[in-house]
This record gives C-alpha cells, structure tokens and sequence, in this order.
C-alpha cells in the first residue's frame, strides 16, 4: 500500500491562541462536518473542555483534504491542549506524527508554552509548519511575530502561513503547506503488526477502546493482537475513524491513525504507550513508548458519604484508561474516612479529574489541600518519601527535609519585569536569569520550590502582569528547606486531615487563618472547644468555640408541632454529616470551608 496521500499532525501551541477554532475551519473547508452541525472547538467533546474552553485531551480526527494537485489526502489531524500541565498529553501525540503546525497569536507573539511545544516537535523530528494566527484583529503585529519564531524558536518562519481561525482567511493556504511540507509515514504494509497506543478510554458497553497509530502492517476486525507491555491476547471487535464521529472502517492500514474496539473489560489491561501487535506474528520488538509522567501533586480525595470508597476506586481505574498519568495510594483519616491519595501533574489537572470524577462517575468528593513530594532525611541516614502531611515521622527523629524545586521560566514584556521578580520573592524564588527576547519581550528563569507554584502563584503572576505573563516549569532538584509540620488540634486532638508541610516563616499565618476559620464552621458544644495550631508541642495560634445547652427545641415555646419536628429532623441530618474528632462533633462542611482556604 501507498501512504504518500496520507499526513499525520498536531496542532500545538500555547494556550487559546486558537489550536482548536483552526482545527473547526479544517473540519469545515474538508466539508468533515456539516454546516448545521458544526459549533465552536467541536473536537473538545467533554463538558468541562466546552465550559472551560480549553482543550484538556488531545483529540485526533480524519478527514479528507482535496489540494490544489488534484489529489485527495488524507489527514490525521490532533488537536492538543496547551496547558503546562498537560504537555505529557502533546508529547504522546507527537509520536503518533510526522509534523507539527505551531500556532502563534498574531497580538501575543511567542509565549512559554509556544516554546515548549515547538522544542517538543523539534525532539521528535516533526517537520513543523508555523501558523500565524487571528490576524482579523486589528492589534496583529505578524511580522513582528515571524521575527519572534525565527529567532526565539529558530524556526525559518518566511513561509509560515497567515490565517484567522476566526474568519477562515488562510487555512487553505494552511493546508497545501501541509501537504507540501509534511512527510507522508513511512512504513513497511508486510511486516509484523507495530501500532502505538496512543489514547484510549473506558466505554461501558464495547470495553477499552484504544486510538492507535499504524507505524507496520494493518488492522481488521476479528485480528488476534497482542499487548506487548500488557502480555494480553484479543479480538479485534471493529475498527474506525474519527470524523469527528466514529465511522467504521474495513482496515486501518500501515500509516494510518484509527480507533481499535478491543472488547476488554478490565480498564487496566490496556495501557497508553504499549504497542499492538500479531498474536501469532508479532514484531521484534516494541515501539520506546511514553517517558512515565511524573506526579507533581498529591491531594487525598475522599467520597463525603464512605460508602462510596469502591465506586471511587472504580471510577479512578476507568479514568486511567483514559488519563495514564493518574497514580494513587489508599489513603485513611479519622476526619474523613477511606479515600485515596491522587498524584497529579499540576494544579488544573487534580481540578479537571476531580470534575470528571464528579461528572462522569456521580460521587460527591473532598480533596485535602493539594502536597508535593517531601524526602524527608531522617537521623539515621535513612529517607523517606512523604506525600502526605499525615505520614511525617516524629520531628525528633528528622534530620532535614528536602522539597522538589522548579526551573521556571515567564515570559513578560519589560515593563513588569519588576513586578514578576517581586512575585517571584514573596514565594521564595531566586531569579537565576533575564533574557531579552526582543524590545517587546523579556525571559526571565527562576528556581522555585513547587509548594510556592502550587499555591496562588499562576493567579498572582496574571494579575500583576494584566495578564501578558506566561509561565512554564520543569522539574529540577531536590532542595533542603526550613520546613515544619503544622498541625490543628481540637480539644487537643490532632486532625488528620488538617495538617500541612510549610515553610516555617508561612506556618504562621496559616495557623491563623485556619483557627479562624474553624471557629466560625464548628457549632458551639456542650463543652468550650479550643482549637490550636501547633508546631510539634508549641502552639503559636489559637482560638475558642464557647459552650452552649444544646438544647434546640427549648427555642421554640409552645405549640407549633410541625415546626419542632422539622427542628429535630435537621439536626439528625445534620448528625450523619457529623465526625467525631476526639469528643468534638465537627460538621463535614467545616473540613471543606477550609481546605477552601489557601
Ligand atoms: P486553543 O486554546 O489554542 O485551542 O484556542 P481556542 O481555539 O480555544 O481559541 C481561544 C480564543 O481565541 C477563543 O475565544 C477563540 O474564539 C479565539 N480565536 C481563535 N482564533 C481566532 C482568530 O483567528 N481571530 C480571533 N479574533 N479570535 C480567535
Ligand atoms: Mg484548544
């Protein structure tokens, strides 16, 4: 078979400026999609995807593109998200192509995440095609942008093709350069089976359903594959297309990009990265795979009524299919119950799989307040790794702590450089260097520890920059670090879920915030409650829930029956929703008011 029509890309850059509209006018130029169907970012199929209006999963699509030559191609097309935290999502469709169109915001120019996507697509060989893009808007400065490719990216841009996801000017122009530009796959139809897993998700009816890239050979129904990585055997039930809607297909040949219905019911038999092959003729040797992606959050999610732990495991193994970095650990607390701590790549990410988890499985969840990864030295040489406040060892057996550090990187125009750097001390940053990208942009690197970027640092650094700043960060090293465990007591007993790993001159006002907040969400007792905030035996915060009869129906004098039995109905709600801390009854509502706070 001849793969010289077919196109395998991505489309990336940072984010909104405007991957998914331009992925809308090809869907509509190539008449994929009707007129009367067609609505804004339709290849973000999820609801929060369409709420939010970012791209959270990388959605791939065919469809058929008639060039100037005469000639039908046919495009594998992958619209990414740009969010920092899912780059490990664009990095996985990067495998999946031969090349890239990097969209540029004709007003914005070159911002962090432009950066790192178009060093990803350099890393993986793609041919990259630049798209210059909303240059409907009057405050479009193209020009001065090529320049910013070419010499921010290094990319040669003189070809790079203008266009307007908005009004449609350009993307055919966009296309033949993509024809033009982009190799078609290599590959040998003969041999053995090699295709790469590259998403896939849990559907209730056909089992896992698995998009997948033909690198050898060719799927059709009722093939036997086998999972290299998995060592699992099955039928092929059918095969398919994206158009945006699956259309069945009778073979996803060599080159080809496609959607295999395994049938498997275990969510946890396929995995993202494994490579398909023949049952009975397998290749020699599997295609390198996904890099693991590493957490960079930990949060606990517990379900607020405990009889749901099992649906939460469930849900959570069905969400992996679909979202392989997702790793967690049973998880118990006295204030909360079962549960499970959840390592994330970022803050938006835990926000994103704790709404799906919601959405999509029905539970109702709390998370406790978002921890990195602590290696903890302890005075025997040993070390541990702590994830969770909880699991700190008694301070009198801890050497000293090390926490995770960033390499950040804002790009900025110069006139904030002040203000980011102030940013960039209040969280205890250490500006390492400032590069001037152009008269209108500036590059500023920082080490920072991950705690500080967790907290409000991406809100912070948008406000006090109006919105021009845009950051991106990668792991760098373990620091030591003056940190302390802080924790809140209640009567003197110490809750579970309240306790955090801060930096001594943060625990403070934490300790404050957290006293007072508690006394306003805990009801008064039969009894004075003190709440504490405490560092080990030292107590540096404090305040007190007074006493009262608790006697509710004493308020109302007299008759009215219905009134009192309403009265006593409340309250017995109310005690289903109550934990026990100690001999103090504290509402579920209180845990969450707080873990609110920051
Ligand atoms: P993505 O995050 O890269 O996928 O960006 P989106 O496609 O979601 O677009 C972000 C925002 O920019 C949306 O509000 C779009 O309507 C808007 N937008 C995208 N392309 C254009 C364009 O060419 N011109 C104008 N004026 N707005 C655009
Ligand atoms: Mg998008």
């Amino acid at each position: 078979t001849d793969t010289s029509h077919i196109r395998n890309f991505s489309i990336v850059a940072h984010i909104d400026h405007g991957k998914s509209t331009i992925s809308d006018r090809i869907l509509e130029l190539t008449h994929t999609v009707e007129e009367r169907d067609m609505r804004s970012q339709l290849l973000d199929t999820m609801d929060i995807e369409q709420e939010r209006g970012i791209t959270i999963k990388s959605n791939a699509v065919r469809v058929m593109y008639d060039a100037d030559d005469g000639e039908t191609y046919q495009f594998n097309l992958i619209d990414t998200p740009g969010h920092v935290d899912f780059t490990y999502e664009v990095s996985r469709s990067l495998a999946a192509c031969e090349g890239a169109v990097l969209v540029v915001d004709a007003t914005q120019g070159v911002e962090a995440q432009t950066v790192s996507n178009a060093n990803l697509a350099m890393n993986a060989n793609l041919e990259i095609v630049p798209a210059i893009n909303k240059i409907d808007l009057p405050s479009a400065h193209p020009d001065e942008v090529r320049e910013e490719i070419e010499e921010e990216l290094a990319i040669p841009a003189e070809d790079a093709v203008c266009v307007s996801g908005k009004t449609g000017e350009g993307i055919h122009d966009l296309l033949e350069s993509i024809v033009f530009l982009v190799p078609p796959p290599e590959g040998d139809a003969r041999a053995p089976l090699k295709a790469l897993i590259l998403d896939s998700y849990f559907d209730e009816y056909r089992g896992v359903v698995a998009m997948v890239r033909v690198f050898d050979g060719s799927i059709k129904k009722g093939d036997r594959l086998h999972m290299m990585q998995g060592d699992e055997d099955f039928l092929v039930d059918a095969v398919a297309v994206k158009r945006p809607a699956e259309v069945p297909v009778r073979e996803l040949a060599v080159g080809e990009v496609g959607v295999v219905v395994t049938g498997l019911k275990d969510p946890a038999a396929v995995r993202v990265g494994d490579t398909l092959t023949y049952a009975d003729r397998p290749c020699a040797e599997a295609l390198p795979g996904y890099r693991e992606a590493k957490p960079m959050v930990y949060t606990g999610i517990f379900p607020i009524d405990n009889k749901e732990y099992e649906n939460l495991r469930d849900a959570l193994e069905k969400l992996r299919v679909n979202d392989p970095s997702l790793v967690w650990d049973p998880e118990t607390s006295v204030a909360l119950g079962f549960g499970f701590r959840v390592g994330f790549l970022g803050l938006l990410h835990m926000e994103v799989v704790k709404e799906r988890l919601e959405r999509e499985f029905g539970l109702d969840l709390i998370a406790t307040s978002p921890s990195v990864d602590y290696h903890v030295y302890l005075t025997d040489g040993d070390m541990v790794d702590i994830r969770s406040p909880q699991d700190l060892p008694d301070p009198s057996s801890i050497d000293h702590i090390e926490e995770p550090y960033l390499k950040a990187k804002v790009i900025v125009p110069p006139e904030f450089t002040g203000a980011v750097m102030q940013l960039a001390v209040e969280h205890r940053g250490e500006m390492a260097d400032m590069v001037y990208l152009s008269d209108k942009s500036v590059e500023m690197h920082f080490e920072i520890p991950l705690a500080e970027l967790i907290l409000d640092f991406f809100d912070q650094l948008k406000s006090r920059t109006k919105g021009y700043a845009s950051l991106d960060y990668e792991f760098d090293e373990y620091r030591p670090s003056d940190l302390v465990k802080l924790d809140i007591l209640l009567s003197g007993d110490d809750v579970d879920a309240l306790s955090f790993i801060v930096h001594k001159d943060k625990a403070y006002p934490l300790a404050r915030g957290l006293c007072d907040k508690l006394k306003e969400m805990i009801p008064r007792q039969q009894f004075e409650v003190p709440i504490q905030g405490a560092i080990g035996s030292k107590i540096i915060a404090r305040s007190t829930v007074k006493a009262v009869r608790k006697d509710v129906l004493a308020k109302c004098y007299g008759g009215d029956i219905t009134r009192k039995r309403k009265l006593l109905e409340k309250q017995k709600e109310g005690k289903k929703r109550m934990k026990s801390i100690g001999r103090v009854e504290v509402p579920q509502e209180a845990f969450l008011a707080v873990l609110k706070v920051d």
